[in-house]
């Protein structure tokens, strides 16, 4: 009965609310209080454990003096075992209850600071101990599960899991951004993007995909950018444009069907309206940039071709789709160096975000790469940047080039909306941004 994790000869209070014990079967449960209130000379404690929170009922009657009067001091947050029968019991969250016949504190608490009416600060201060509550706990089940189905869906075809660095020597997605580290004395900066090492990595593996942190010193508090968060990259020879979005919309809609499959239960406990993730298949509608930006005109929004959605623009076009779409082929000026110029008309370049409905925005970005040398350099010198931070980069281009796509997700971003979060930040455990580092 340890299936759970929860430990040989424990059971779990999950199992217990799913009904897979028996009517009056015994049972033992280790975990914490997690609420606790006297009525009618019984002790009601709410016991929680990884998999969920039972009622415990304390009879004196039952259990004599001495466990009676060590619960009835227990504090909330006190670690405690338990033991009894279990029981139908209408009256009780989820429908079943323990009645303890023995049972110890572990480990007594002291009065917890988390009561019920903090607000967001002090819960951010505190982090350290509201990652014991229900929400965030279904939060953390959920992120799990978007992980192990990310790396299920390459894994199943033969795709290859690497691991770049973190201590990079040249930036990827720009300056404004960077966090500059001390390198032995020499400046370095933590990696914004794996995707240049991916980029090296395909002419040995062809397909890859890795799972690391980009940190980003974003300036401004939005809900949607951490400082640090983890991006799922990948990238593959010999795929463009169109194979690699083909590639994003089946793992979008494999990783959204495995939660609704394996975190129904956590899902609604958020109160996340799962019919909107029902509608997730493919395949996703897709829109240029230049129909974006008409179709954000013609709902009289102002902005000019040539500039970038902002979060107000992108919230205004996901109000037309019931699915996560995607939007193509943007101005050079706005992308970064390494995306491949648009054969039809230079002025553009195969980029492609993926963005979330109801009001959430991008979640992928990805394009198909450069891969002619001469073209490279000279966006590489555009942009200010300087050739010789790229000489290994640009070597690519000289051994053998490769038509080449990738993408990069912010795990983050996605879980956000799967679960239907108003916030970034309850998207991983110790969120990073300005004014945010502890605990
Ligand atoms: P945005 O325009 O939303 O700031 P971006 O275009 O800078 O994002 P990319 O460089 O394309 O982002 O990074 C790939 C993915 O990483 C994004 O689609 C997004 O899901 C995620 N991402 C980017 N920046 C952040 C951040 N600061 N916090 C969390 N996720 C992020
Ligand atoms: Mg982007």
């Amino acid at each position: 009965m340890s299936e759970r994790g929860v430990g040989e000869g424990y059971v779990g209070a999950g199992e217990v609310l799913e009904g897979r014990l028996p009517e009056g079967n015994p049972a033992r449960l280790r975990g914490w209080i997690h609420r606790k209130f006297v009525v009618g000379g019984k002790i009601f404690v709410r016991l929680r454990d990884s998999t969920g929170v039972l009622q415990c009922v304390i009879d004196r009657s039952r259990v004599g003096d001495e466990v009676y009067g060590a619960f009835e001091e227990a504090k909330r947050e006190s670690s405690i075992v338990v033991e009894g029968t279990v029981h139908r019991e209408p009256r009780a969250p989820g429908g079943w209850e323990l009645r303890v016949t023995r049972g110890h504190v572990v480990w007594p608490s002291e009065d917890f600071p988390i009561r019920g009416k903090e607000g967001v600060e002090f819960l951010l201060d505190n982090r350290h101990l509201w990652l014991r509550s229900t929400r965030m706990r279904d939060i953390l089940k959920i992120k799990h599960t978007v992980l192990g189905a990310l790396r299920e869906y390459y894994l199943e075809r033969g795709w290859w899991e690497v691991t770049p660095p973190i201590l990079t020597g040249s930036a990827v997605e720009g300056g404004a951004t960077l966090f500059k580290v001390d390198y032995f004395g020499e400046p370095a900066y933590l990696s914004q993007s794996a995707q240049l090492y991916l980029e090296v990595l395909i002419y040995s593996l062809e397909r890859v995909w890795a799972i690391t942190p980009s940190f980003r010193a974003e300036k401004s508090r939005t809900r949607r950018h951490l400082s640090e968060y983890t991006h799922f990259e990948v990238e593959a020879a010999w795929m463009n444009m169109e194979d690699m979005m083909r590639v994003v919309e089946e793992t979008v809609e494999h990783v959204v069907s495995r939660v609704l499959e394996d975190r129904r239960r956590e899902l609604e406990n958020l109160g996340r309206d799962t019919s909107a993730l029902e509608r997730v298949k493919r395949p996703f509608p897709r829109l240029t940039y230049t129909e974006a930006v008409e179709r954000l005109r013609s709902k009289g929004v102002a902005m000019e071709w040539g500039e970038d959605f902002g979060a107000d623009e992108e919230a205004a076009l996901t109000r037309d789709f019931d699915r996560p779409f995607f939007v193509t082929l943007f101005p050079k000026q706005i992308k970064a160096f390494y995306m491949k110029e648009y054969e039809q008309d230079p002025r553009l370049v195969k980029g492609f975000d993926l963005l979330a409905p109801e009001g959430y925005g991008e979640i992928v970005g990805g394009s198909e790469r450069e891969d002619s040398y001469e073209k490279l350099l000279a966006r590489i010198r555009e942009e200010g940047l300087d050739p010789k931070d790229y000489y290994w980069y640009l070597d690519l281009r000289r051994y053998g080039s490769v038509p080449h796509s990738g993408y990069g997700l912010g795990v983050e971003r996605l879980v956000m909306w799967i679960a239907g979060l108003d916030h970034i930040r309850d998207a991983t455990p110790f969120p990073r941004f300005r004014e945010r580092l502890r605990p």
